[in-house]
C-alpha cells in the first residue's frame, strides 16, 4: 500500500483530532462515534494491524475507513512532519479495499453510477445543462472562462439555484463565461477520495483532453471539490489551465464596485468548506465578498478557518452517508455552533455544504431562526 512506510510513525498522541488551540474535538468521525478507532491515530493503528494480517477486513472496518470525511483537520493539526500525507494514507487504504472489491455497498453504488451514468443521480447526460435554461449563460464557444459546475450543481435542485446565482452574477459583471452543459463530465474528486484511482485517472484524462480540444485556458468552478481536483490532482496528469473558485473571481469584482449592491441588514456567519479552506487555504475570498455588502454584519464561529468543523459531506459522505445522522452528526454539531453566534444566515461557498447544513437545520428545528445561503445567493439578493 502507498505510504505504508509512514504508518508506524504515528504516536497516537491524538493532537490531530482537536482544533489547533486544543479547545474542542474537530475530527467529525471521532466527534460522532467517540471511539479512538474513528480518530486519525486510531485509523493508522487499525490500517497497520490490517496490513500485518492482525485483523481481517470486515463490514465494520470498511465503515470506519469510509467514514473519514477527508476534512484535513488531522493534516493541519498532527504535530509530526508526515502530517501532509494523513488523508492520502486513508485514501490509499480505501484504494486497497476497492481493488479487493470489499467496500461498503453505498460506496460501490456511487462508483458504479459515476462509471455507468456519468453522474451519481442516475440522470441522463442531457439533463446536465438544464439548470441554465432561462439565464443568459451560453454553452462554451471560446469564451475567456469555462464555468465548470460539477455533479451536485448540475442535478441537485438546491444546488442548481446556487449555480444560477453564480452564473448570473458573472454575466452581470461582464465576464466572458461559457458552460459545457451536456458535454460536462464528473471531475472525480470524490471518486479519488473514495479510493477508485483508476476511474479518477480516466475521468481526469477525459476532462483534460476535452478542455485542450476546446482551447480552454481558464476555469471557474462552482464547487470547491472540483476546484481541488483541478488545482491539485490534474496537473500531474498533464493539465495546463488556470483554475479559480468562483469566490476568488467575484471578490475583486465586488470590491472594485463592478457590480453595484444595495444595503443588506443581516447577521451572517461563514462556514469554511474543507476543500476550499483547509485543502486549498482560501479562507478570505468568501469573507471579502460578504464584507463588501454594506449593512451585513459578519460574525465568526469559534471554530473558523483552519479550525472550521466539517459539515460531514466530504470524502464522498454527501453521497454515501456512511457517517450517518443523529444528534452528533457533523452537520448538526456545526449548526449548533452557528446558533451560538446568534447569526440568522449561514453563508457557504459549496453546494455540498449547503445541502448538509439545510438538512441539519431541519433536524435541529431551527428553520425559523436560521437559513443557509450560498455567498452568491446573498449577492443575488442585493444586486442594485
Ligand atoms: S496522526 Fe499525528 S497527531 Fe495524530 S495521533 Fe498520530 S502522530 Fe499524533
Ligand atoms: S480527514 Fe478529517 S474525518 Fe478524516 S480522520 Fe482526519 S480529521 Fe478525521
Amino acid at each position: 500500500m502507498k505510504h505504508e512506510d509512514i504508518i508506524h510513525r504515528c504516536f497516537r498522541c491524538g493532537y490531530c483530532k482537536l482544533t489547533g488551540d486544543y479547545d474542542d474535538f474537530n475530527c467529525p468521525a471521532y466527534r460522532k462515534f467517540r471511539f479512538e478507532t474513528y480518530a486519525p491515530g486510531g485509523r493508522m493503528w487499525l490500517i497497520r494491524a490490517w496490513l500485518n494480517d492482525e485483523i481481517k477486513n470486515s463490514k465494520r472496518f470498511q465503515e470506519i475507513l469510509f467514514s473519514c470525511a477527508t476534512c484535513a483537520n488531522c493534516v493541519k493539526h498532527c504535530v509530526f512532519p508526515f502530517s501532509e500525507d494523513l488523508v492520502n494514507i486513508f485514501i490509499a487504504a480505501r484504494e486497497e479495499m476497492v481493488n479487493k472489491g470489499s467496500i461498503p455497498p453505498e460506496v460501490r453504488d456511487y462508483l458504479k453510477n459515476i462509471s455507468t451514468n456519468g453522474n451519481p443521480y442516475k440522470e441522463p447526460a442531457e439533463e446536465r445543462g438544464k439548470w441554465a435554461e432561462g439565464t443568459d449563460i451560453e454553452t462554451y464557444n471560446g469564451q475567456e472562462y469555462l464555468f465548470y459546475i460539477g455533479d451536485v450543481g448540475s442535478y441537485d435542485e438546491r444546488a442548481k439555484k446556487i449555480a444560477r446565482a453564480v452564473g448570473n452574477i458573472l454575466i452581470r459583471a461582464g465576464l466572458s463565461v461559457g458552460i459545457l452543459a451536456d458535454k460536462e463530465n464528473p471531475d472525480g474528486n470524490e471518486v479519488r477520495a473514495l479510493g477508485e484511482t483508476g476511474l479518477f485517472q480516466f475521468l481526469a484524462e477525459q476532462n483534460i483532453a476535452l478542455f485542450k480540444d476546446l482551447g480552454i485556458k481558464k476555469i471557474i468552478t462552482l464547487d470547491p471539490h472540483a476546484f481541488n481536483a483541478f488545482k491539485n490532482d490534474y496537473p500531474e496528469l498533464g493539465a495546463e489551465f488556470e483554475v479559480y473558485h468562483y469566490t476568488q473571481i467575484m471578490a475583486p469584482l465586488l470590491e472594485a464596485k463592478k457590480i453595484p449592491l444595495k444595503e443588506f441588514e443581516a447577521r451572517v456567519t461563514y462556514h469554511d468548506p474543507c476543500y476550499l479552506g483547509r485543502h486549498n487555504e482560501e479562507y478570505e475570498a468568501p469573507r471579502r465578498i460578504l464584507k463588501s455588502i454594506d449593512g451585513l454584519e459578519l460574525v465568526e464561529m469559534q471554530q473558523n478557518r483552519e479550525n472550521a468543523f466539517c459539515c460531514g459531506g466530504g470524502g464522498g459522505n454527501f453521497f454515501t452517508d456512511i457517517l450517518g445522522g443523529g444528534e452528533d452528526s457533523p452537520n448538526r454539531v456545526r449548526v449548533r455552533q452557528v446558533l451560538d453566534t446568534s447569526a440568522h444566515i449561514i453563508a457557504v461557498a459549496c453546494p455540498q455544504c449547503a445541502g448538509m447544513l439545510d438538512d441539519a437545520i431541519k433536524a435541529e428545528n431551527a428553520e425559523n431562526s436560521l437559513k443557509v445561503w450560498d455567498v452568491a445567493e446573498i449577492v443575488i439578493q442585493v444586486l442594485a
